[in-house]
């Protein structure tokens, strides 16, 4: 299907400074920050909107408020966004779990609960998942995604203590009390199971741990799912584009990371080691790629890019969107102007190119 360069994607207002595009008419496979990724297991990861209410001093993605990286956001039109997850589905066979995640908080999509209501409905589609670091979490949202059927969220919290709690999201109204009190409740109340995915900032917040461990072990975390844990801490690392806290002295390495976790598994007496195979992972086949690292495309484009410098691009057969630098600001406003450009990037169907 062939879209209009001209109408793929529309101003919808503005975040934080930056203009807000709605996608509608996008493919929806070839982009970091929002569509569906595909990295060859039975998890897609799906991307509804790269907005963020958060500010968290180690985001990765540099998303909410104090972002400088970021020249556009995106909020994808939740029709279009379930027919790609469904075209992805029937490459990669039944038995699927959709993740709903991305460059920013999910919950931010206008539509969240009909975007979980039609890819629960999907025949390839056995669960839905939502990541979130839970600012905007409450009962009745959490009866709304019930409702809509949602499996399980993803819970990113980074401390038990309130005030560490709060200076690492970064917003002064963040309060974990609240957020870990609701999802007690929705463990307890709702058909929804709970997991933490808190991130470890050495020399921050790893004391943090074991008290977010006490309280999954508490309240249940992860049983509905039939997993062996319910916490999935997850390793700091400082990205390209992504926020370093300054309190965080060094980084990690995985040896030195996965020591650590034994040890607090062993003090805990929590599994906190899994295999991706418990908690759900399988390999499946990936979509393929229709060009490669190295290959010479033709790219049309059709607006502004994510991040500064990056504009946006299809291929002319309208099969990927690409990330398209090192062109000039005057070029990023012909929607529709043709390009030869050279792939950079081709790694789970992400692109990245450049003018040849
Ligand atoms: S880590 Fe997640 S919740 Fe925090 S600012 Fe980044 S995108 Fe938002």
């Amino acid at each position: 299907m062939h879209g209009n360069p001209k109408t793929a994607i529309r101003p919808a207002g503005w975040h934080y400074g930056r203009r807000v595009y709605w996608i509608e008419g996008l493919p929806l496979i070839g982009h970091i920050a929002f569509g569906v990724i595909d990295r060859g297991t039975n998890v897609l990861q799906v991307r509804p909107s790269t907005l963020c209410f958060h500010n968290c001093i180690f985001c990765s993605v540099d998303a909410g408020p104090s972002s400088r990286r970021r020249r556009s956001e995106y909020t994808v039109e939740w029709e279009q966004l379930v027919v790609w997850v469904e075209k992805v589905a029937r490459v990669k066979g039944g038995g699927l779990e959709a993740l709903i995640d991305g460059v920013g908080e999910p919950l931010t999509h206008p539509h969240i609960t009909r975007i979980i209501k039609a890819l629960k409905g999907l025949d390839a589609i056995e669960r839905v998942a939502l990541e979130t670091h839970g600012g905007s979490l409450s009962k009745s949202l959490a009866r709304a995604l019930e409702k809509a059927g949602l499996d399980r969220i993803n819970l990113s919290v980074d401390a038990a203590d309130p005030r560490l709690a709060r200076s690492l999201v970064g917003v002064d109204w963040y309060g974990v009390d609240r957020v870990l009190k609701t999802a007690e409740w929705i463990i307890a109340n709702t058909s929804i199971d709970v997991v933490l995915t808190p991130v470890v900032l050495p020399g921050v917040n790893e004391k943090e741990m074991a008290t977010l461990v006490h309280w999954a072990r508490r309240v249940g975390a992860g049983r509905k799912s039939g997993w062996p844990t319910g916490v999935l801490i997850q390793k700091f690392e400082i990205h390209k584009y992504g926020r370093k806290p300054s309190t965080v002295k060094s980084v990690w390495g995985w040896r030195r990371f996965y020591t650590w976790l034994a040890r607090l598994e062993k003090e805990t007496g929590y599994r906190l080691l899994v295999d991706p195979g418990e908690i759900g992972f399988k390999p499946r086949p990936r979509v393929e790629k229709p060009f490669e690292r190295g290959d010479r495309v033709t790219l049309v484009l059709v607006g502004p890019g994510w991040h500064k410098g990056e504009l946006l691009a299809v291929d002319r057969g309208w099969r990927r969107v690409v990330a398209l630098y090192g062109l000039t600001e005057g070029e990023a406003l012909t929607p529709g102007a043709e390009v030869e450009a050279r792939i950079v990037r081709d790694k789970d169907n992400i692109f990245i190119a450049v003018p040849y």
